[in-house]
């Protein structure tokens, strides 16, 4: 199957339109520190935190951010042991 221009645009349209649905990056950024931790912890996530789960996977930008705050992160983790 393949997508029209037009078809590509309403789904572009549609992704976007979810993206301000959800949390925006600002949100995001404000509680990154807490979902980093409480993933690393194995911990069950809040409903809170599955928003940012679910914004980390469609914002490539927020997501560098985690993915650095892990590192970060790990590297207290190991430094306390
Ligand atoms: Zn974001």
């Amino acid at each position: 199957m393949s997508l029209s221009k037009q078809q590509i645009q309403t789904l572009v349209g549609l992704i976007a339109a979810t993206e301000s649905d959800d949390l925006s990056c600002e949100d995001c950024f404000g509680r990154i520190g807490e979902f980093a931790e409480k993933s690393l912890e194995g911990r069950e996530l809040s409903e809170g935190m599955q928003l940012i789960q679910r914004h980390l996977e469609q914002c490539p930008c927020c997501s560098e951010e985690y993915k650095a705050l892990i590192e970060a992160l790990q590297e207290i983790n190991v430094e306390q042991v």
